[in-house]
């Protein structure tokens, strides 16, 4: 009997009561669990260490989500060590069985879904369905990990040679140093982290300073899947004291990074110098910043575009680097196009994500500063037509700004700031617009909303980005469907939830036989 076929979570439909009391009932019951501490976790040991770090809640400053354990050099190493240990079993551990760690954990996950959404609200500022949107990918990645797994240790096709055996298998690499993001603090984490384990690597993974409670969640349920101690090591800590401590780390066979493109640069370079003891080229997958665009032609419907238009500048307060932070509007359609977009923005409340309000804080103090510096730099670039500061309340809350006629070389068409700030550019006709979308350094998300075959077909082709939607919003690409990953300075291009993603954890090894 084969797999069941793999299919997407479906998202829950919060206008059932029933579910709404789910979440309602997650929340409270969280709350009750919120302020501990949590240790690092190496070779399945659990360790204290004196300095704590705090999780904060960013719309609730007062709210302590938890504390925890800062990992310094040492532990950082002993971290490795325990992997590289580690290592030398799990790689040998048949494809099947790690397999099925990750399918019970996608179980065990689906079965608390609602107190898995109920962290991420609280801990990083998700509303409702962003919150649900997350866990329902980390469980797409556990399910689609797991069956790619099983996918590549089937027998691989070569063409037959008489009288040789050939074969061609894809082994794990070693040891990788996993570094997730805050944004999408249980998808992308655990996904980077079980695409590694599953191919047959051990892992150290050091979460987010503002997401480490989410991540030390998700290192609990590994453990009560069983998973053998070292393949997944827990080592919280500030990226100044251990982060280049561990790429660097002549142990580290790989390093799969989500972040910053100024962080991810960074890391390219330090693993790029090999160390004296070091064995092999270490390998970066990386996936870094975006500064996508909807482009929207004269054809275009325009009650969609403005939805999606907002949907892809707003959702998650602008914090995904496939947010739609540019809109490039025809100049036929820019007037019907800008108010719709301003009319539906106004109508976006911002407060308190556990009380599902459309628009949360915004992560930290860092990110608030910079936000509204952002905004400071539009109003002397382009028009604020929409919001422009703050928001009145107990956290890191701003206002969904939109700036318009903004020119193509502004910073705020240029630069990723990674909240809620849209840019609205006037384009003299199909081909301008397109040029303009490919005017930055980044190609990770774009939309283009036409009913013009031809402007389609050329979009197509000229458009350079990694996902390119057509009628569509940039955000929320699902596992499996559009495998999601960007060019340029977007990163490696490395496809997660797409079939060539385990590849980027494994080497193929061929064995020929000659009889
Ligand atoms: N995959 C997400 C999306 O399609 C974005 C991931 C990110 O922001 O890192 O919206």
């Amino acid at each position: 009997m084969g797999m069941v076929v793999f299919r997407n979570e479906p998202f829950s439909n919060f206008a059932n009561p029933a579910v709404r009391a789910a979440m309602e009932e997650a929340l409270m019951k969280v709350k009750q669990e919120l302020g501990r501490t949590y240790q690092l976790v190496i070779h399945g040991n659990k360790i204290r260490t004196e300095q704590l770090g705090v999780s904060i809640n960013p719309g609730q400053l007062d709210q302590t989500i938890g504390r925890v354990a800062q990992a310094n050099q040492e532990f950082a190493n002993r971290a490795i060590e325990s992997a590289d240990e580690a290592y030398r079993t799990w790689q040998h551990v048949d494809a099947s069985d790690r397999a099925g760690y990750l399918f019970k954990a996608a179980a065990i996950m689906r079965r608390r879904k609602y107190e898995y959404m109920a962290w991420l609200i609280y801990e990083v500022g998700k509303n409702w369905a962003e919150a649900d949107a997350d866990v329902a990918e980390a469980i797409d990645f556990l399910e689609f990990y797991g069956r790619e797994m099983l996918r590549l240790d089937e027998v691989q096709p070569l063409v037959p040679y008489e009288g040789e055996d050939n074969q061609l298998t894809y082994i794990p690499l070693g040891v990788g140093v996993v570094i997730p993001p805050w944004n999408f603090p249980l998808a992308i984490m655990a996904g980077m982290t079980t695409a590694a384990i599953v191919s047959g690597n051990t892992v150290v993974l050091k979460p987010a300073s503002t997401s480490p409670i989410i991540a030390a969640k998700f290192v609990e349920l590994m453990e009560e899947v069983g998973l053998p101690p070292g393949v997944l090591n827990f080592v919280p800590g500030s990226g100044a004291e251990i982060g280049d401590f561990l790429v660097e780390h002549p142990k580290t066979r790989f390093v799969a990074f989500t972040g910053s493109r100024e962080v991810g640069l960074r890391i390219n370079e330090r693993i790029a110098k090999p160390s004296t003891e070091q064995r092999w080229i270490k390998r970066f997958i990386a996936e870094l910043g975006g500064k996508d665009g909807i482009v929207v032609d004269r054809t275009a419907r325009v009650e969609e575009a403005a939805l999606a238009i907002v949907q892809s500048a707003f959702g998650f307060q602008g914090q995904k680097c496939s947010a739609g932070s540019r809109a490039i509007l025809h100049q036929d359609v820019y007037d019907e196009v800008l108010s719709k977009v301003i009319e539906l923005t106004e109508a976006l409340q911002v407060g308190d994500a556990a009380l599902n309000y459309a628009m949360g804080p915004v992560i930290d103090a860092s990110a608030y500063q910079k936000i509204l510096s952002f905004m400071e730099i539009g109003k002397t670039e382009g028009q604020l037509v929409l919001g422009g500061g703050k928001v009145e309340g107990n956290g890191y809350y701003l206002q969904p700004t939109i700036f318009a006629n903004v020119t193509e070389d502004a910073r705020i068409m240029q630069e990723e700031i990674f909240g809620p700030i849209l840019a609205v550019s006037k384009a003299k006709d199909f081909e301008d617009a397109i040029r303009l979308f490919n005017h930055t350094e980044y190609g990770l998300t774009g939309s283009v909303f036409s009913e013009n075959r031809q402007h389609l077909t050329y979009a197509r082709h000229n458009m350079h980005c990694g996902n390119l939607y057509f009628n569509r919003k940039c955000t929320g690409a699902l596992v499996g469907v559009h495998p999601f990953g960007g060019f340029n300075m977007s990163g490696t291009d490395s496809k997660a939830g797409g079939r060539d993603y385990l590849l980027l954890f494994t080497q193929a090894k061929l064995v020929s036989e000659k009889w």
